[in-house]
Formats: C-alpha cells, structure tokens, sequence
C-alpha cells in the first residue's frame, strides 16, 4: 500500500500526508518509516501540507516550520 497510487485523490493524498506529520510530530514513526530523521514519507509530507493553505495550517498546528522551497533537481523525476 502506498499513499500515491493510480488513484489519485487529493483529500486522501491530503489526509495521509496530515496523518504522516502528526505521526512524526509526536514523535513518533509514520508507517513508511526506517528512519525518522531521514524520512521519506515526511519530506513528502511537508511537501505536500505547504502546498495547501489548510496544509500550513495543519504544520502551524503541530508546530511544524513550514520547508522553504527548495529545488527539485533530484529525486523528483519520474
Ligand atoms: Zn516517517
């Protein structure tokens, strides 16, 4: 199971990314992770909650800085 698959739903894609910020800022693990402080899952997280304003709230909330945009010359491509 993975968060991104041929079915694409935002909210879902919102929701797991929300859910997967929590996780982490508790202190705790997300399903996808070997490691917290390398963590995939929560990069994409962040990622994607900054991208939408309800997102930055979420981050707000969980006191989570936003990630300043940074430049996607690696690992992005597909
Ligand atoms: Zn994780």
């Amino acid at each position: 199971m993975s968060p991104i698959d041929d079915s694409y739903h935002p909210a879902d894609v919102f929701d797991s990314a929300r859910r997967t910020a929590q996780q982490h800022a508790n202190g705790g693990h997300c399903f996808n992770c070997t490691d917290s402080r390398a963590c995939a899952q929560y990069a994409w997280a962040l990622d994607e909650l900054s991208r939408h304003p309800g997102g930055r709230d979420v981050l707000k909330e969980l006191q989570i800085p936003v990630p300043v945009e940074a430049p996607t010359e690696e690992g992005q491509q597909r």
